[in-house]
């Protein structure tokens, strides 16, 4: 079983079964939610930069 780590969440994700996938310059992101799917689509650049953000809002 493979598995992903969510950019946006830290959260693990199974890449089989995932449901939120975004390619982006070349590579694969897997997400838990449309929310962290969301979130990344809309600046990518600062989960690529900062890492996940975990439970701090
Ligand atoms: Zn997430």
């Amino acid at each position: 079983m493979a598995k992903a780590v969510d950019p946006v969440c830290g959260m693990e994700v199974d890449t089989e079964k995932a449901k939120f996938v975004v390619a982006y310059k070349g590579k694969v992101y897997y997400f838990c939610s449309q929310h962290c799917k969301k979130k990344f689509e809309a600046n990518p650049e600062y989960y690529l930069t900062h890492g996940p953000e975990g439970m701090n809002p």
